[in-house]
């Protein structure tokens, strides 16, 4: 009995640790959703960033042949900018930030960073130089400290902690009895989703890469969080040239360029206050949304009353 014990500790052991790594690696890869069709081309150099400007020319996409997504977009986005990308569900906002990142490779037209088409580079290089903020982050089963760090394994306490108080999420931490050290994720703490949202942020301050994608949660969030959240994206945005997918329009008053996507092209450009001068599309999104604000706010107001 004592000679079989052992090994099967060990066998138990091991698997658990698989099972960890897969469960992790299938995260990633939901995460990322990941095609396999993407390859580096034959002796591609890596992408070399100067002032990271971004450019789409003449970009179509399509997932499936018989369905166009993109049928033709056009933007830049200078050095240190900021673009949002605002339209109707399923517009394909999402896919924009998926070409950059080049999760797929653009069916017409090219996608540039500092001139160079994503397809002549290195998949890697080109991921090295954007931290992504996604829709929803997944945290590995490992401390609160691991997954801000896995933006840079070897950032030091300090490094971390300040991170963490620019995304607005040192307070919180604080708070919990094992603080850094507390297990997160779906065998430990259960984090809300601005939670997780600002470690995300916090991980990406620490990656500190020349382009950002943010890609806001779509789930609605108290206007307190929204807020911090807010203040923690402006603090990360700063000075790096940042392609916002916006869900609530709140958060792209202050980008330099607002696009409106809507059937595979861009319906209108400019401003905030541009495009609210224009009365289209952005404007009675932007009546819409407030509406909708004001409707939630008083339902709040209701709740808490009682
Ligand atoms: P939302 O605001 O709802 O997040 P979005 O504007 O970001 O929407 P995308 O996620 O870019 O929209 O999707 C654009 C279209 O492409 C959608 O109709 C979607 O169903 C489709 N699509 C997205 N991903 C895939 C995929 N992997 N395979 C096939 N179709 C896809």
């Amino acid at each position: 009995l004592m000679q079989i014990s052992i090994p099967l500790n060990f066998i138990g052991f091991i698997y658990r640790e698989i099972r960890q790594g897969l469960a992790d690696i299938e995260e990633m890869f939901a995460l990322l959703r990941v095609p396999a069709e993407i390859t580096n081309r034959e002796n591609a150099p890596n992408l070399k960033v100067e002032n990271a400007a971004i450019r789409f020319e003449n970009v179509t996409f399509h997932y499936d042949a018989n369905r166009p997504i993109l049928k033709g977009i056009d933007f830049e986005v200078p050095a240190g900018q900021t673009i949002a990308i605002v339209g109707p569900s399923g517009a394909g906002k999402s896919t924009i930030s998926r070409l950059l990142f080049r999760f797929y490779d653009v069916t017409g037209g090219r996608v540039t960073i500092d001139g160079q088409d994503v397809r002549d580079v290195t998949q890697k290089s080109v991921r090295d130089v954007i931290g992504m903020v996604p829709q929803d982050t997944v945290l590995f089963n490992e401390s609160i400290a691991y997954n801000i760090r896995y933006g840079r394994v070897n950032a030091s306490e300090e490094e971390l902690s300040e991170a963490a108080r620019m995304a607005q999420i040192h307070d919180f931490i604080s708070t919990l009895p094992e603080g850094y050290d507390t297990q997160v994720g779906e065998r430990g703490l259960k984090l809300s989703g601005g939670e997780k949202q600002r470690v995300a942020i916090a991980r990406t301050i620490l990656k500190a890469p020349p382009i950002l994608i943010l890609d806001e949660a779509t789930s609605a969030l108290d206007t307190h969080t929204e807020q911090e959240i807010q203040s923690a994206l402006d603090q990360v945005s700063r000075n790096r040239t940042t392609l916002v997918i916006a869900h609530r329009l709140s958060t792209v008053v202050n980008a330099h360029q607002i696009i409106v996507l809507e059937g595979g092209l861009i319906a209108e450009r400019g401003t905030h206050s541009e495009l609210l001068a224009r009365q289209g599309l952005y404007a009675s999104m932007w009546d819409r949304q407030r509406e909708a604000n004001e409707a939630e706010e008083r339902l709040r107001a209701v709740r808490e009353a009682d």
